[in-house]
């Protein structure tokens, strides 16, 4: 194989946060890497070998970027499907393939494909505008509360909001949605499935996430879940069952729900590195960038397991504070063991914009969430 050392280059669509990390595995072991992302100042740029500043929805640039790479993979959903669907033809493998990502863009489609496969999610009913939802509502078709999810670009919650009243139902964007039934959440899961284009697949052990209640964003990721051991297999079949539906090459991160009821239903899926994932560099025999740049490579997998419990806090900008970043207080949670830092490299905080994240790792899982606590309340990212 031409990559260790040799030619053969791996490009990556996307150059955030989650590219950063997937370098570290090919600087590891000195595989050539070509990164695209539309920032000059992307966090992946330092760590490539080769930076193309490009517009990842421009179908041009992206078969411009894509055509001379011997596999190419993403770091974001958000990019030019029917380019990659065109480099494929042309004989470049692309992990994860244009279709899966073509299904995923978009969350009608999405929620399509689960209900064509008998995967267990929420009801929803499809629109193809905001007016038909609105109309659907008052001819008493879809009732309050429900979950309006907007059919594309959603991320980290954006795209989707819980509908009371009618007053909720103003707020909500135009275009393509659906109204999902709002779930009885007990926890949310999440299981990382890695496969190869040989087949081989292997899942990490199921995680827990907990919210944060106004930004809707991660706040802390718990593996392994503090889940039943019966609850933990019923996740494993579901997020298999997903995996094998799309026949994914590379990661498929699966968020479940844990109903109040016991179920367990698939909320969505992201076909790349995921931050309920990035325990793994510290707490896993095999971090999940290692393991996607193992399944694109097609290479043997590697082993999933935790060598220690971990919880892992997102570093998110302090509300109030926009402008060049700045770290309060990483020198104490220093001193605290098991603590692991990792800083992206944007240079402007935002309210929520996620800049970091720090992993913390420990025997007992208990002691790393409480430590977990005591680190979000130490850091502060301000601005200066
Ligand atoms: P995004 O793609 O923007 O991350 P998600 O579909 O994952 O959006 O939804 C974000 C969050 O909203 C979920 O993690 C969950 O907390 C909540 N949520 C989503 N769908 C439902 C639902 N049907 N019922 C209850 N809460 C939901």
């Amino acid at each position: 194989m031409g990559f260790f050392s040799g030619q053969q280059t791996i490009g990556i669509l996307g150059g955030g946060q989650l590219g950063k990390m997937l370098l570290a595995t090919t600087r590891q072991w000195d595989i050539q890497t070509k990164v695209m992302d539309p920032s000059g100042e992307a966090p992946a740029r330092l760590a490539c070998n080769q930076f193309i500043q490009g517009d990842l929805m421009d179908y041009e640039a992206v078969v411009a970027f894509g055509k001379d790479v011997d596999i190419l993979t993403i770091e974001i959903e958000n990019v030019n499907a029917d380019a990659l669907a065109h480099l494929e033809k042309k004989g470049v493998q692309v992990y994860p393939q244009a279709q899966v990502l073509k299904i995923i863009q978009n969350k009608c489609h999405q929620k399509e494909f689960y209900q064509q496969h008998r995967i267990p999610t929420a009801s929803f009913q499809l629109f193809s505008s905001k007016e038909k939802l609105k109309d659907a509502v008052l001819r008493g078709f879809v009732s309050f509360p429900f979950v309006w999810k907007s059919e594309s670009m959603g991320y980290d919650g954006y795209g989707v909001k819980i509908v009371r009243s009618n007053h909720d139902l103003e707020q909500v964007n135009e275009g393509g949605c659906m109204a999902e039934d709002l779930v009885n959440i007990d926890k949310e899961l999440g299981i990382i499935v890695c496969r190869s284009p040989k087949g081989e697949i292997k899942c990490y052990p199921c995680v827990e996430m907990e919210f944060h209640p106004e930004a809707n964003q991660v706040e802390y990721v718990l593996s392994p879940a503090r889940i039943s051991k019966a609850v933990a297999n019923k996740a494993e079949e579901v997020a298999l069952s997903v995996s094998k539906a799309f026949q994914h090459v590379g990661l498929l991160a699966v968020e479940l729900f844990l109903t109040k009821e016991g179920e367990i239903w698939v909320n969505e899926v992201a076909p790349r590195p995921h931050n309920s994932g990035h325990y793994s560099i510290e707490a896993s025999f095999t971090s999940q960038f290692e393991q996607h740049t193992r399944a694109i490579l097609n290479l043997p997998l590697g082993n999933t397991e935790n060598k220690l419990t971990g919880v892992m806090v997102n570093l998110v900008g302090k509300e109030g504070y926009t402008g060049a970043v700045h770290y309060k207080n990483l020198e104490h949670i220093l001193a605290i063991e098991g603590v692991n830092p990792h800083i992206y490299g944007k240079k402007e905080t935002r309210p929520f914009r996620k800049m970091g994240h720090i992993t913390i790792i420990n025997k007992d899982l208990s002691i790393a969430r409480k430590i977990a606590e005591e680190v979000k309340e130490t850091i502060e990212v301000i601005s200066k």
